[in-house]
């Protein structure tokens, strides 16, 4: 892909001066870039081997705020220090910033340079390992669906969130005369990532009045994860330098349609796609159903991985498109997990159940470990489900609160097994933190209807 450089190529456009700066970033717990903007001089000679961070970053909410609770860091503790481990292998340009490139970089242990196990991508990498040992490759696409709005984040909020108007004013599901009028902002958005290494499939437009989806194309699970924080970050940078907003909140209104991201996966062995047998009526392997049967029966375990705020619940509505129940079905939009390519090599399981503030690496380290258990077990799958999902009384429903989800998951053996206590332990505290904050705060509904009728 033309946009991603070598360490060398970074060297001589550094030396030649079109590269003046490089974002040295990690991905924190929300999925966001966080890090430092380096002066690429100092970056080439220097900081391309290691630079530091508080270890906070690892354990904030999406405010920065610091809760106890953590094991792995607190006040008692002092804060202190991880390495941040550029990996040279993710040296890209940002085109839609002059002379800047970026970096992802890894998050060590101070002291032992060991991956700090909650760290997402170290998270996601283990599965990966996990995976590998058995001799498969996963690849991945996720697809993002966002607003765009008319106004900008700051003007946004000096107004309170209130009188949000997104940026047309009709459903736009692929309609290409109100995308047109959309261009000035999407036309970058694809081009800027094209331009940085990202295999850009398409845009288009959503279900509802300024709702977008970006395609990037399928890739290896760590470059899926990867492609996606930067697209997210990038999009809100090109809406921001456009005068607009992008918002990736699963349900920012109660009448309006709610933003996901749907995962495809697949696995391959030897450049083949594992998933596909030519011999089978759906061209399902075994290896694909017992995957598929994990993923399905592990769902609950996982479902904070998939929404991992207050919000992402409110998105789970009957008749929605927002799936409710752990079934599958062939090309059926209203499962939780949808067989898509069926009959052919690009035979693959899409998970439509996370909202679109999903973290990537979590989401996906989550579903790997789910679909490794199914292939260990060699769990059986259950017949596809026909006709509307959301009436099946027999389905098993997902968590449909972050307190249930959050109990499922630190009640989970197989995710503490696969993914280590700390894990486990690390974010259920993160999930319980959302919860407590909300439960404190008196919200706009609760005075609306209460205050002269109760
Ligand atoms: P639809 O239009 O029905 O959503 P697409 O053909 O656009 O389906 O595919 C959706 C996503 O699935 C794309 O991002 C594509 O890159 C991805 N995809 C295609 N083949 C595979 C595969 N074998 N494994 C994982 N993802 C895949």
């Amino acid at each position: 892909m033309p946009g991603t450089l070598s360490f060398d190529a970074l060297k001589s456009r550094v030396a030649d001066g079109t590269i003046d700066t490089v974002l040295v970033c990690l991905v924190d717990m929300q999925g966001r870039l966080m890090g430092k903007r380096f002066h690429a001089n100092n970056f080439v000679e220097t900081s391309y081997n290691e630079t530091h961070c508080c270890n906070y970053l690892l354990a904030t909410d999406l405010e920065m705020a610091t809760p106890e609770g953590y094991a792995s860091t607190s006040w008692r503790s002092g804060y202190g220090d991880y390495v941040m481990k550029p990996d040279l292998e993710t040296i890209r340009l940002v085109p839609w910033l002059e002379g800047t490139a970026m970096v992802l970089s890894d998050v060590l242990d101070h002291h032992t340079h060991e991956p700090v196990p909650h760290s997402p991508r170290s998270i996601l990498k283990k599965q990966i390992a996990r995976l590998e040992a058995l001799g498969f490759e996963a690849k991945m696409a996720t697809e993002l669906e966002f607003f765009l709005f008319e106004k900008s984040f700051d003007e946004i909020r000096k107004e309170g969130f209130r009188n949000l108007e997104p940026i047309s004013g009709y459903n736009e599901d692929y309609h290409i005369l109100q995308t047109t009028k959309e261009e000035s902002v999407m036309r970058p958005i694809r081009n800027h990532l094209f331009d940085a290494g990202l295999p850009i499939e398409n845009t288009k437009g959503e279900a509802e009045a300024g709702q977008e989806e970006l395609n990037i194309r399928y890739d290896h699970a760590l470059n899926c994860a990867d492609h996606h924080t930067i697209a997210k970050h990038a999009i809100k940078e090109i809406a921001w330098q456009n005068g607009h907003a992008a918002t990736f909140l699963p349900k920012w209104h109660h009448d309006r349609v709610g933003s996901s991201s749907h995962v495809h996966q697949s696995l391959w062995k030897d450049g083949n796609p594992a998933f596909f047998d030519p011999s089978d009526r759906l061209g399902q392997s075994d290896l694909m159903r017992h995957y598929m049967a994990g993923l399905i029966a592990y769902a609950p375990d996982y479902t904070y991985f998939l929404a991992p705020y207050v919000n992402s619940y409110k998105r789970f509505a009957k008749g929605t498109f927002a799936p409710t129940k752990t079934v599958w079905s062939v090309d059926n939009r209203t499962a939780g997990f949808r067989l898509c390519g069926d009959g052919t090599k690009g035979v693959r399981v899409e998970c439509r159940i996370g909202g679109s503030d999903l973290n990537p690496y979590l989401a996906q380290a989550a579903m790997l470990a789910a679909g490794i258990k199914g292939i260990e077990d060699k769990m059986e799958l259950t017949p596809a489900t026909v006709g509307d999902v959301y009436e099946d009384a027999k389905a098993q429903d997902i968590p449909q609160t972050l307190r249930h989800a959050t109990e499922t998951l630190r009640n989970s053996a197989f995710l503490r097994e696969a993914m280590g206590d700390d894990v486990v332990d690390h974010y259920t505290r993160a999930a319980e933190w959302e919860q407590e904050e909300f439960d404190r705060i008196v919200t706009d509904w609760e005075v609306a209807r209460g205050f002269e009728r109760a």
